[in-house]
């Protein structure tokens, strides 16, 4: 694996890769990797020659008050386990290699981020979209790949593909879930272990609302009280949202049918989780 860790070094990999005839695959992650990313390694080995994994705590999706210092980091780990899986360029720039002037450009995305993730975490979403414009340009990979967990993300990601002629297949990954349900996610080492079993409420109400679904329930509403009747049996968990939405625009819909999503956030003691599944998408 290449170590990698300024946009200069970045670009002539890259281009040393594609005159050899590569394909490429990106993966950007903030780090602290666990095998919900690796997955997605796993998925971009499968369409590409050469997979590039990014690793940036990126400071521009943070907000104020938010855990950008205290977010996991440990890049001697997150180096190993990226070898083991064969990524073959592992990319992690500085802050200042990044950001190297004051920031005076943005990538503003426009309602979609304002809903759900957006309303709790106001231009959470235009710092994404950035850094993730910044990539594409620096790899300009063939395809990159990104977790359903991080629904809205991938939707506003796709959106900038398509609104801005980014030349990249964008790929969606489906959730990786510990055997109990519970989505993987770097912040769940700040779960304690009461807060642990709380926190499966929020895959157990997904459940729920799928099983509803099946058994041929289509008002959106009754769909969303499944969710919220599971979180409403855990006092140690808040819900920030229960979300019965479409996927292009994720705003609410009228009638579940499938492919609707339905997305959850909610604060367990002082962690914030989210997870969300496509109704007819096959449960897990
Ligand atoms: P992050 O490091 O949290 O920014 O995540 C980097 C990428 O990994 C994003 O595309 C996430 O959606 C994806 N990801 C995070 N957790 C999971 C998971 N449990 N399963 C699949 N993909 C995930």
């Amino acid at each position: 694996m290449d170590s990698l860790s300024t946009p200069g070094t970045l670009r002539a990999w890259v281009a040393r890769e594609r005159a050899r005839g590569h394909r490429i695959a990106l993966v950007p992650t903030m780090g602290a990797l666990h095998e919900g990313h690796l997955a997605l390694v796993d998925a971009a080995r499968r369409v590409a020659d050469r997979v590039v994994m990014s690793i940036f705590v990126n400071p521009l999706q943070f907000r104020p008050g938010e855990d950008f210092e205290k977010y996991p980091r440990d890049l001697a780990r997150d180096s190993a386990m990226a070898e083991a899986r064969q990524v073959d360029a592992l990319f992690t720039p500085s802050v200042a290699a990044m950001y190297p002037a004051a920031q005076e450009i943005r990538v503003v995305a426009g309602d979609t981020a304002s809903r759900w993730e957006g309303a709790v975490r106001p231009g959470h979403f235009d710092g994404v979209l950035t850094v993730v414009a910044k990539l594409f340009n620096l790899v300009q990979p063939d395809v990159a790949c990104f977790g359903q967990k991080d629904i809205q993300q991938v939707t506003l990601i796709r959106a900038m593909v398509r609104e801005l002629d980014f030349p990249v297949a964008i790929h969606v990954v489906p959730t990786v879930r510990e055997p109990d349900g519970l989505a993987l996610s770097s912040r769940n080492i700040y779960l304690g272990p009461a807060e642990r079993i709380e926190a499966l409420a929020l895959s157990r109400g997904l459940r729920a609302a799928e099983a509803l679904w099946l058994g041929g329930e289509r008002n959106p509403e009754r769909v969303r009280e499944a969710v919220a009747t599971v979180l409403a049996g855990n006092p140690g968990i808040v819900a920030d949202y229960i979300a019965v939405v479409d996927p292009v625009h994720l705003a609410p819909v009228a009638q579940a049918d499938a492919g609707t999503i339905v997305a959850v956030a909610a604060r367990v003691g002082a962690t914030r989780l989210i997870d969300n599944l496509i109704l007819g998408a096959g449960g897990w």
